[in-house]
C-alpha cells in the first residue's frame, strides 16, 4: 500500500509515529510504504541559519530522537550555544534551540547554500534518521521557502510578525486577525508531492494543526486540486477533542480565520476532499450522524488521544480501516 499523509509538527509525528507501529504489526500490510508531505510555512532564519520545526520534529520522532516530554527538540539535550549566544545578548532568545538540534540547522544550512534544494536536504537528514529503511519518504511541501506570518493588532493598527514569534514569544495569545503564507505566490509543490497525492492509493490527514500545518500544506498551488482528483480515499484525524486542541493553540488559529473550534467545523475545512473522518468518542453523540457533517462524509467514534505509539497505533489502524473500506466502495473524485 502507498500512503501519502500531510503533516505539521508534534501531531503529525505522533500519528504516523503510531502508523509505523500498526504497519509494524499487521503482516498483511508488509511492504507498505509512506510518503510525507511537510509544513514548511513554520520555517525560520535564526542566527543565520534555516530552522524547519516540523520537518525536524517528523525527523526526530520517527528517527527516535526526540525529547518525549516535549514533543519537539532532541533526547538529552544540551544548551551551551544558547547560553553563549545569550552572553553576547544576541537575538532571538524566546526561541529554544539545543546544541544537538543546532547541528541539524548547521548542516541544512551548508547545503541549502551550496545551492542544494530542501528536498534534497531533507532526504539527507532522513538517511541519517533511517526513514528510507522504515518505508519513509518525507518531502517538504515546497522547495520555495514560504513562511507564515500573523497579522497582529496591539492597539497601534495592523502589524505582521512571523508565525514563531506569535507562537512561542506570545504563545499565541495576541489576537490574530489572519495568516498570510508569505512567498506562497512564487511556491510550487516540491518534486514528487502531487504525485504522491495522485498515486497514492490512501491519503491520511493526521490531527495536525488544521488552519497553520494543514492548511499551509493545502495552500500549496496543485495540492487541493490533487486531493480532489485523487482516487485514493482520504481519512483524516480531529485534532479536537470536546472542541479543544489536546495541546497547543489550534483554536485561537481557527478563531482567527472564523472557524469554530469543533470537529465538524474543521472537516468542513477539508469538505471539497475528505471522504473519512475519525473523532474522538467525547463528541460522538454530538457528532456521528450529527445534522452539521456532510452527509457524504463518513465519520467513526474512537478514543483519539495518542497518550502513547500503542494509542497512536490504534488510531492510524482505524484510519487505515476506513480508508480500506472506502477504497472498496470506490471514490468518486470531486
Ligand atoms: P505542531 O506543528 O507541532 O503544532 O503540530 P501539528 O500541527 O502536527 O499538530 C498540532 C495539533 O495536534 C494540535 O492542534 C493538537 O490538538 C493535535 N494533537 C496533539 N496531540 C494529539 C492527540 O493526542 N490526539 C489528537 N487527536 N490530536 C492531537
Ligand atoms: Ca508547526
Amino acid at each position: 500500500m502507498q500512503i501519502t499523509a500531510l503533516a505539521g509538527g508534534v501531531g503529525g509525528a505522533r500519528f504516523l509515529r503510531g502508523l509505523l507501529a500498526h504497519l509494524d504489526r499487521s503482516p498483511d500490510l508488509a511492504g507498505s510504504t509512506i510518503t510525507v508531505i511537510g509544513n514548511t510555512g513554520d520555517d525560520i532564519t535564526l542566527f543565520g541559519l534555516r530552522v524547519c520545526p516540523d520537518l525536524d520534529t517528523l525527523l526526530y520522532t520517527l528517527g527516535g530522537g526526540i525529547d518525549e516530554q516535549q514533543g519537539w527538540g532532541r533526547a538529552d539535550e544540551t544548551h551551551s550555544v544558547q547560553g553563549e549566544l545569550a552572553a553576547y545578548g544576541a537575538e532571538p532568545q524566546w526561541f529554544g534551540l539545543g546544541d544537538k538540534d543546532f547541528a541539524t540547522h548547521i548542516v541544512r544550512s551548508q547545503w541549502l547554500g551550496q545551492g542544494v534544494s530542501l528536498s534534497e536536504v531533507t532526504a539527507r537528514l532522513a538517511a541519517r534518521w533511517g526513514l528510507p529503511d522504515r518505508g519513509v519518504t518525507l518531502l517538504p511541501m515546497s522547495d520555495t521557502p514560504v513562511e507564515t506570518h500573523v497579522v497582529v493588532d496591539r492597539g497601534e493598527g495592523p502589524s505582521a510578525i512571523h508565525f514563531q514569534e506569535w507562537w512561542v514569544r506570545h504563545q499565541a495569545a495576541v489576537p490574530a486577525e489572519r495568516f498570510v503564507a508569505i512567498g506562497m505566490d512564487r511556491a510550487t509543490a516540491a518534486p514528487g508531492v502531487l504525485d504522491a497525492l495522485r498515486n497514492a492509493d490512501l491519503v491520511l490527514l493526521p490531527p495536525s494543526n488544521p488552519v497553520v500545518s494543514i492548511g499551509i500544506v493545502l495552500g500549496v498551488p496543485g495540492v487541493r486540486d490533487a486531493l480532489r482528483g485523487t482516487t485514493a480515499p482520504v481519512v483524516g484525524v480531529s485534532p479536537l477533542i470536546g472542541g479543544a486542541p489536546v495541546r497547543g493553540h489550534a483554536d485561537a488559529c481557527l478563531s482567527a480565520i472564523g472557524v469554530e473550534s469543533t470537529t465538524q467545523a474543521v472537516a468542513g475545512l477539508y469538505a471539497d476532499f475528505l471522504d473519512g473522518w475519525l473523532v474522538d468518542e467525547r463528541d460522538a453523540e454530538v457528532e456521528v450522524g450529527g445534522p452539521r457533517f456532510d452527509p457524504g462524509l463518513q465519520v467513526r467514534a474512537l478514543p483519539l488521544w495518542m497518550k502513547d505509539v500503542d494509542h497512536a497505533a490504534d488510531i492510524a489502524g482505524a484510519a487505515l480501516e476506513l480508508g480500506l473500506e472506502l477504497g472498496r466502495q470506490g471514490r468518486h473524485a470531486v
